[in-house]
């Protein structure tokens, strides 16, 4: 190991310890397993998520959002899943260019949002590697197992939801990475904090628990994530273009270059709540979502049969890939 960064233990003692004292089944990080106690008639809920330097994010990526983005992108998964956070397991794997103070920057990140979400670190691993800083997140919650849910379950005649904006991930890739220098500075910057810091919709996940008969997190892309509900629910679904909420940042984008809609309709890394509910629960979810100051519009619809369609004015799209898929 280098002299730049301490060893394991200390890097336990000195970085990661203070992250789990806030979590009795951590034990302080002084066991070799972790304990999560689930109240009687929940459901643990379970999601793994990994980054790589170099797939998921830059090395010149300021660790504490790294670190942030790393815990974010599982809590969107345990809000689609209406799962309270929990705690999470950090495995990291440390190439030899990662320094103590890399190490702090990115504990110093993981504490703020352990404070914003509610979270705790309960254990993990650390070793090191000669590949790439690897950074993977297991994250637990809770559910009334009653009002579990997943992707299946969406029924013809439903209602397609989505929260916030969509787009601003894949746009905000573009601007990160020098791509949209079309637009003024001010939307660039938006786009790109996005993407850097996704914002998991964790206490809109608890306000739909009964609400809705399908959901996920749009994580691929919205086409292609709808379609992974379709797949699993055995429907199909038609998404009306046009009522895809932009933010002014992305209608911007578009506005410059019109094949941008395309980006914002099938890029990744929106981390909003994407589900689907009979049209009797719209009106008690818009109020539900307005009394949680979260905005959510209806997109499209469900239908008989498999597959996703976009219509703008009417019209068919034609999207040429339906979602990131990862390498
Ligand atoms: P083991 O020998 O079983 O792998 P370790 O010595 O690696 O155990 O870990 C000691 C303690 O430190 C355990 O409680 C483990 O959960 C915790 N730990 C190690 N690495 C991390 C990490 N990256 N994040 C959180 N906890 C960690
Ligand atoms: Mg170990």
């Amino acid at each position: 190991m280098p002299a730049r960064r301490s060893g394991e233990f200390e890097l336990i003692d000195r970085f990661l310890r203070p992250l789990a004292a806030g979590f009795a089944g951590a034990a302080g990080l002084g066991d070799d397993t972790a304990r999560i106690d689930v109240p009687a008639g929940e459901s643990l809920v379970v999601t793994t998520d990994a980054l790589v330097a170099g797939v998921h994010f830059l090395d010149r990526h300021d660790p504490g959002l790294i670190a942030r983005k790393a815990l974010r992108v599982n809590l969107s998964d345990l809000a689609a899943a209406g799962a309270r956070p929990l705690a999470y397991q950090l495995a990291l794997a440390l190439p030899d260019s990662v320094d103590d103070d890399w190490i702090a920057a990115f504990c110093a990140g993981l504490a703020l949002d352990q404070a914003e979400f509610a979270i705790h670190l309960s254990g993990g691993d650390t070793v090191s590697t000669p590949g790439p800083l690897t950074i993977c997140v297991t994250a637990f919650g809770a559910v009334p197992s009653s009002q579990a849910r997943g992707r299946g379950g969406a029924q013809p005649g439903d209602k397609v939801f989505v929260t916030g904006t969509i787009g601003d991930g894949a746009l905000g890739l573009l601007a990160e990475t020098g791509r949209l220098a079309d637009i003024e500075t001010a939307h660039r910057a938006y786009l790109a904090d996005r993407y850097l810091l996704p914002r998991p919709r964790v206490a809109m996940g608890l306000v739909l628990r009964g609400r809705v008969t399908a959901t996920m997190d749009v994580s691929d892309g919205l086409v292609a994530d709808l379609g992974h509900i379709c797949a699993r629910s055995g429907v199909a679904a038609v998404v009306d273009a046009d009522r895809v909420p932009l933010s002014a940042a992305a209608a911007a984008a578009v506005a410059a270059d019109p094949s941008r809609l395309a980006v914002a309709l099938t890029g990744g890394d929106d981390y909003e709540l994407l589900f689907t509910a009979p049209r009797s629960a719209a009106a008690a979810i818009h109020e539900a979502a307005r009394a949680a100051d979260v905005p959510v519009a209806e997109i499209g619809v469900v239908e008989a049969g498999s597959g996703v369609r976009a219509l703008r004015s009417g019209a068919e799209m034609r999207l040429a890939s339906g979602g990131f898929t990862h390498r």
